[in-house]
């Protein structure tokens, strides 16, 4: 394997060289760097103790968190040899102290402890009974297969961040494969990209309430062709009841355009898609914190970091939005600037924002009606 050194945040990293990311023997993507610099932001603000990197490949999430946070352990797991190697490559190329290497594992004790190891995630989480406050699955596609497993590794006041990639399965490309993942029908088409977020929530709220575990959306976003989440966990039967009690579904009408929200743990009719979460996509506390801590930090992505925070301030933290190129397309009308809409909805008394899921997307609590109102009177 040949490598190349790569810089990341106060990273130093060799990642293979490849001609395309996914035929290098170890996976290293520079696109998720946005989403490594937005979990380094949430692990300063959130400062676990312990943290698991359990999906690792070359181990340039961990040896962030390690450099980037004042987290104080952090393991990098990965079941590829070759990633265990590299991941034991680039400790030493970080962090000063001798590192102690004994078959499949690896620890360095230093101002921070460092432990890589060489095993299935699973098996891993499993021998780790509530040990991390944090852990993170950042897999390729879906995180469902080692979800069960995070929820038993993560304290019972703890952390998850969780990525999904697989967003052809949680936007309906691949239906089939929906309703065997996550338990969901997906909803193909505009709302897409919400829906599918809300699916892969709905069904973390789903797997968790088994644990008398519930847990509050600190942050949800999906850009790039990928969703990610951070949650906070809360303990006991009540909190995984209050979790489980905004789980619901969604109506779509193709022709129309108009959606219609329905919070039950049951659909009520027939044509439901869902279940999904219908509950927060932020906590305003912990995106003004991110928000603050992305300003002062050294990031690989600032600008565009900032960028995402700025617009995720300002959304409406409602279900779903209009968009507004297809409201224009149905009702053979012009499309307007998204911001004039905004105004137009705001000076009648309505709320409103943009959304940082489509650029063209209007967050609201007015009718498609009223929508369309606007966009005629503009
Ligand atoms: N988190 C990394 C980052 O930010 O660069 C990228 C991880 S990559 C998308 C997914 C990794 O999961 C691969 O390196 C793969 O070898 C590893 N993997 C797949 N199945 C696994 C399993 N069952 N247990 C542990 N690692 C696994």
């Amino acid at each position: 394997m040949e490598f190349k050194e790569v810089r990341e945040g106060k990273a130093k990293i060799l990642v293979p060289k490849a001609e395309r990311i996914y035929d290098a023997p170890v996976f290293y993507n520079p696109v998720m760097a946005f989403n490594r610099d937005l979990s380094v932001l949430a692990l300063r603000v959130l400062e676990p103790k312990e943290a698991l990197d359990a999906l690792s490949a070359t181990g340039v999430r961990g040896i962030r968190y390690a450099l980037e946070t004042p987290v104080r352990e952090v393991w990098m797991n990965d079941i590829n040899p070759e990633a265990f190697n590299l991941i034991v490559e680039n400790i030493k190329l970080n962090f000063d102290g001798a590192l102690e290497v004994k078959e499949k594992k690896a620890i360095l004790e230093g101002d921070k402890r460092l432990i890589s190891t060489n095993k299935d995630a699973n098996l891993l989480m499993d021998e780790a009974f509530r040990y991390f406050d944090f852990v993170d699955l950042d897999p390729f596609g879906s995180p469902m297969p080692f979800l069960d497993a995070s929820l038993r590794a993560v304290k019972r006041k703890g952390f998850l961040g969780i990525t999904a990639t697989d967003t052809g399965v949680l936007c309906g490309a691949y239906k089939n494969a929906c309703l065997r993942k996550y338990n969901a029908r997906p909803l193909r088409g505009e709302l897409c990209h919400e829906t599918g977020l809300r699916i892969l929530i709905g069904a973390v709220a789903r797997y968790i309430g088994k644990y008398d575990l519930g847990f509050r959306v600190l942050f949800a976003y999906y850009k790039d062709h990928y969703f990610r989440v951070f949650l906070k966990l809360e303990d006991g039967a009540k909190k995984g009841d209050e979790t489980v009690e905004k789980l619901g579904y969604v109506y779509f009408d193709q022709k129309t355009g108009k959606f219609e929200v329905e919070n039950a743990f049951l659909p009520s009719r027939k044509g439901a898609y869902g279940p999904l979460w219908l509950g927060e996509l932020k906590d305003e506390k912990f995106v003004e914190a991110l928000y603050n801590e992305a300003q002062k930090a050294e990031l690989a992505k600032k600008r565009k970091v900032l960028e995402c925070l700025e617009r995720v301030r300002g959304e409406l933290d409602v279900p779903l939005f209009y968009e507004l190129s297809m409201v224009a397309k149905r009702n053979k009308l012009e499309v307007r600037k998204p911001d004039l809409i905004v105004e137009a909805l705001e000076e009648r008394g309505f709320l409103a924002s943009r959304t940082h899921i489509s650029p063209t997307g209007i967050k609201t609590n007015a009718g498609l009606s009223d929508v369309v109102d606007v966009l005629r009177s503009l």
